[in-house]
């Protein structure tokens, strides 16, 4: 089974988000692992600090390395292997549903939060693997980014979802836009349901759907259709597209 560790200094926030739906069903049918270990716990600081202001001034603070380091220490030494560990952090590289895809091959992974202006850097150097961002934005902690690429991950581990057919037209799994969803009821404000979904036509749903999600990514996203498998029927309908 996959085993994440999440490093922290805010484990009630990350465990309260963990224990709920899709992903605490997950972890209590075994699917995975998923703990908190809390750096502040590792302090050897009397006050229990954890950090200090920066060495040549500026605002804020830094995390310190001892806590750290310790506490990954005892996360190898408690599960007799080196995690691959990924800090999470805007300066990393932008997480794709391909790398999310690679990371759920692993068994262990560790995900280091930073907080306050982030994490000294000597030991981002020692014991960092790989350094990812969610976004091209900053949020406050690296709590949210970790729990987002824990559940990203969760959710390609096999009996995490219902079905593997459920990801597989998501989007961005291959490459392209998922087409839109509808439900009961069938009329809302004026609005009807594409017809075309309640015919019971397997085959034309399917191809009806392949071309909203061709569309869709041809206007939101055409970046990604370089990626995409496209057979000659698709190459087709998105030329006509591009015609109109
Ligand atoms: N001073 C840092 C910089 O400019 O790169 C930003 C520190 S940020 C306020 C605090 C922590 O939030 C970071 O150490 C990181 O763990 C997390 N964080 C913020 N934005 C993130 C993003 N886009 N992706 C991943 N983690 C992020």
């Amino acid at each position: 089974m996959m085993r994440i560790d999440i490093l922290t200094l805010f484990p009630e926030m990350c465990c309260s988000v963990l224990r709920e739906s899709i992903i605490g069903r997950a972890r209590e049918r075994g699917c995975v692992e998923i703990n908190c270990r809390n750096i502040r716990d590792y302090t050897l600081d009397k006050h229990n600090r954890v950090d200090d202001s920066p060495y040549g001034g500026g605002m804020g603070m830094v995390m310190q390395v001892q806590p750290i380091f310790d506490c990954y220490e005892s996360l190898c030494e408690d599960i007799g292997v080196k995690p691959h560990l990924i800090y999470l952090t805007p300066q990393g590289k932008t997480l794709t549903q391909k790398r999310v895809v690679e990371l759920s091959k692993l068994d262990n992974i560790a995900l280091l939060c930073g907080h306050y202006e982030g994490i000294d850097e000597r030991v981002i150097e020692e014991i960092v693997d790989e350094e990812i961002s969610i976004g091209d934005f900053v949020v406050t902690g690296g709590e949210l980014p970790a729990l987002m690429l824990a559940d990203a991950i969760s959710r390609m581990l096999p009996g995490v979802l219902a079905n593997e057919e459920a990801f597989e037209a998501e989007s961005h799994f291959n490459s392209l836009l998922e087409y839109p969803q509808y439900t009961r009821p069938f009329e809302w404000h004026g609005k009807q349901v594409p017809e075309v979904l309640i015919s019971g036509h397997h085959e034309n749903i399917a191809r009806w759907r392949r071309e909203q999600s061709l569309m869709r990514t041809y206007k939101r996203r055409p970046d990604m259709l370089d990626g995409a498998e496209l057979d000659k029927k698709d190459l087709a309908f998105l030329a006509q597209l591009k015609e109109k």
